[in-house]
């Protein structure tokens, strides 16, 4: 029988994004637009690791399906690890949050503008957590924005060892470092593991 795997967000960029990483495991994906389109979850955990808890097991109980959730951010070492788990709200437009980011870095020193991006993953079914995953990506916030590709936060991110930031990079080059490839990857390789 083909296992259902419900991906726990309104996102279908997202959804893509992990049907392509499954790649050949036999697994239908659907998403909340799908099955559950009025399930509203609300993000408030401490941590991204709380956050994508509370919707893969919401996700899990509102539909009887296996579901995984992630959730991602920035953390800034220079601002106590802020915007983290508010990246999403911590200004109205990408553009006003890295402006305000570059803004409360004006005059912290190259040396001291480490930054990384987290993602957890969780996988849940309906009577609890069966996997969490996390990942991250390590960089400094750079000077000025560069680049076009990518969103949020990809144009002031410049992983280490990287002349380029994130968003000067393709989908394919930022997938392979990055904290949502890895963490995606190695859920695959779970779920891979499990219904392979
Ligand atoms: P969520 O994972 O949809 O909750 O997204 C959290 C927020 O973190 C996004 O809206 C972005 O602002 C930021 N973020 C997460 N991942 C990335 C990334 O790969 N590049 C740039 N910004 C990101």
């Amino acid at each position: 029988m083909m296992e259902t795997l419900l991906v726990a967000t309104q996102n279908r960029d997202k959804a893509r994004e992990i049907a392509q990483v499954l790649g050949d495991l036999p697994v239908r994906v659907v998403t909340l637009a799908d099955v559950a389109p009025d399930l509203d979850i609300a993000e408030t955990g401490a941590t991204f690791m709380e956050n994508a808890r509370l919707k893969a097991q919401a996700a899990a109980r509102a539909t009887g399906l296996t579901a995984l959730a992630d959730d991602s951010g920035l953390a800034v070492d220079a601002l106590g690890s802020e915007p983290g788990v508010h990246s999403k709200r911590f200004a109205p437009t990408d553009a006003a949050r890295n402006a305000k980011i570059l803004e409360a870095l004006r005059d912290v020193p190259d040396d001291r503008r480490a930054a990384r991006f987290h993602c957890a993953v969780v996988i849940a079914n309906p009577d609890g957590v069966l996997a969490e995953i996390e990942e991250t990506v390590e960089g400094v916030i750079i000077r000025a924005p560069r680049g076009e590709n990518g969103f949020g936060y990809d144009p002031i991110f410049q992983p280490l060892g990287e002349t380029r930031t994130t968003a000067e990079m393709t989908t394919a080059e930022k997938n392979a470092i990055s904290h949502r490839g890895k963490a995606f990857r190695k859920a695959a390789a779970w779920l891979r593991a499990r219904w392979g």
